[in-house]
């Protein structure tokens, strides 16, 4: 699932502004950091080919483009995806 920027950027912008969101990297304290538009899912692994019933999770990622460190920001938690629907939430 990817935001486009113009629907990305005003909340990023409001997640910053209400202190939800580090616009900083955590690591080396770089401002140059890179929120991919696209969310990416993280599931559990049991060891199985097909991972269809796996628990999962989805994130924002973050990226430092000096050092590389890589956040995964719970988007739920974020507000990104409705929790009932599956989509995602561009109004904020
Ligand atoms: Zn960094």
């Amino acid at each position: 699932m990817e935001f486009s920027k113009n629907e990305l950027l005003p909340i990023l912008n409001s997640l910053v502004a209400q202190k939800r969101l580090n616009p900083k990297c955590i690591a080396c304290g770089s401002e140059d950091v890179k929120f991919d538009p696209i969310l990416f899912r993280l599931m559990e692994y049991s060891g199985k080919t097909v991972e269809l019933l796996g628990r999962q999770r989805v994130f924002l990622l973050k990226t430092c483009q000096r050092c590389g460190h890589t956040e995964f920001l719970d988007a739920l938690v974020l507000g990104l995806v409705d929790p009932k629907t599956g989509k995602k939430i561009t109004e904020k």
